[in-house]
């Protein structure tokens, strides 16, 4: 057998297998982020979630009901990845779980935004409460940690609040977010968007502390905008149907559909997209270089594929037109009001652009993939996954 060659880390060292105690596991970010270190490194992964639907293909596969006496077909991985179904609200398994492992990796959130003004409690005890026991065990047990925060944490930009024709709006120190640099800009409490944003922040600052006066070893990363096949859901198929999820899968779900897709307030707010892969390849360096991860918050995001909504929208149009081979609707969007879409104290980021200062010094990442190749493999896997569910779906008489 050819001998495989060692894995070394950034700086010609040579990486020891670990285990990795993942929060979250069952998730978009995680179920990427579990298939990549599966099939690319040595490590071990304690799998932590609700759910395990999106990394079913990743766990050893029972035998056949059919097949008595047969033993379970086994992953080329078998062995390396465990799945423990616990709500981290209240199960005592969590910091055995933690003290058996190198590495923590808290990716486990309520995280879509339709949550954050309508179940702002739950939002509150999902990203900071249930979060804390978390931090306490990694800090008490020596334990590295890795913390998915959000993007969301710089809120509103300062060039927002200038008028809108103001030539300071174009200055990159009044738009562009940097770790180390900008400042956390919320709404008012009324505006209860923002409990997400202001839960986050406050878990990013008791971990920092901990560094600080306990010598906890942590990394906080903040994702702007990962976006890739198995994101959120698709109402009506496998979620709810009045659920709203993040925009990547309400619009795939106008399109599956033949329906507009909703724009709103116009679709006026900008966002940066980046590829699930190659953000994952971020995470990965996270991992193995701690020398270089501890202590850090990293922006991880391309700054490179920034539209506003209505250009996402337009694009994905586009893309969707091109992989399904249906033509695209004679009126593709329509403008929908927050209130309506969102209900009372929804509010908006304006604008996300990500300094990449730190993650390049550190880590020498840069993402790769454009919004239209995203956005191309992505819908491809969209239609494949749900184009023939969404049709018997629609073909169902509706009850009278
Ligand atoms: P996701 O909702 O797909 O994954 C979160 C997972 O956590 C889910 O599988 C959920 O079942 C699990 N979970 C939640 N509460 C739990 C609990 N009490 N016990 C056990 N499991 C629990 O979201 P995602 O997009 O994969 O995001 C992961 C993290 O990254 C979150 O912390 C989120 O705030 C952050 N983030 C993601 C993005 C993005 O672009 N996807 C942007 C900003 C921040
Ligand atoms: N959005 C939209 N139509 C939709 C869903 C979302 O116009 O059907 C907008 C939303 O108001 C926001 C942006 O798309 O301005 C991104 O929303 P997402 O839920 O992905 O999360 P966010 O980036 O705000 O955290």
């Amino acid at each position: 057998m050819a001998a495989v060659a060692a894995r070394l880390d950034l700086d010609g060292n040579r990486i020891r297998p670990m285990t990795i105690c993942m929060i979250g596991a069952g998730g978009f970010i995680g179920s990427h982020l579990c298939e990549k270190l599966m099939a690319e490194t040595p490590h071990t992964v304690l799998a932590v979630d609700v759910y395990n639907d999106k990394i079913k293909h990743l766990l050893d596969l029972p035998a056949p009901a059919t097949e008595a006496g047969q033993e379970a077909r086994h992953q080329p991985w078998h062995g390396r990845i465990q799945f423990h179904r616990l709500n981290i609200k209240h199960d005592y398994r969590l910091e055995g779980l933690i003290k058996m492992s190198n590495l923590t990796i808290n990716l486990a959130a309520i995280c879509t935004p339709a949550d954050y003004n309508t179940r702002p409690l739950d939002t509150i005890y999902s990203n900071f409460i249930d979060a804390l026991p978390v931090v306490r065990y990694c800090s008490e047990n020596n334990k590295r940690l890795i913390h998915f925060s959000t993007c969301e944490v710089y809120g509103k930009t300062i060039g927002s609040f200038l008028p809108k024709d103001h030539p300071l709006r174009t200055e990159p120190e009044f738009y562009v977010l940097m770790e180390d640099a900008s400042p956390c800009i919320f709404g008012p409490l009324e505006k209860q968007r923002w409990s997400y944003a202001c839960a986050k922040q406050l878990i990013e600052r008791l971990i920092y502390a901990e560094g600080a006066e306990n010598g906890l070893g942590f990394t906080i990363v903040r994702p702007f905008n990962w976006i890739g096949p198995r994101m959120d859901f698709i109402p009506g198929i496998d979620g709810p149907s009045e659920g709203v999820p993040r925009v990547l899968a309400c619009f795939s779900n106008n399109l599956l559909r033949h329906e507009p897709l909703k724009l709103v307030d116009g679709g006026q707010s900008q966002r940066t997209f980046v590829y699930i892969k190659d953000a994952i390849e971020a995470v990965l360096l996270m991992i193995e270089n701690p020398a270089r991860a501890n202590g850090q918050i990293f922006n991880v995001g391309n700054p490179n594929n920034e539209v506003t909504v209505k250009q996402l929208a337009e694009i994905m149009t586009r893309v969707y037109s091109k992989v399904s081979g249906e033509p695209p609707l004679g009126v593709p969007t329509i403008d929908v009001s927050s209130k309506e879409f969102y209900g009372e104290g929804y509010d908006d980021s304006d604008k996300r652009i990500p300094d990449m200062t730190i993650i390049n010094k550190q880590l020498g990442w840069n993402p790769k993939t454009s919004l239209w190749d995203l956005l191309d493999s992505t819908l491809t896997y969209q239609h494949r996954t749900y184009a023939e569910a969404i049709r018997r779906a629609m073909a169902k008489p509706v009850a009278s």
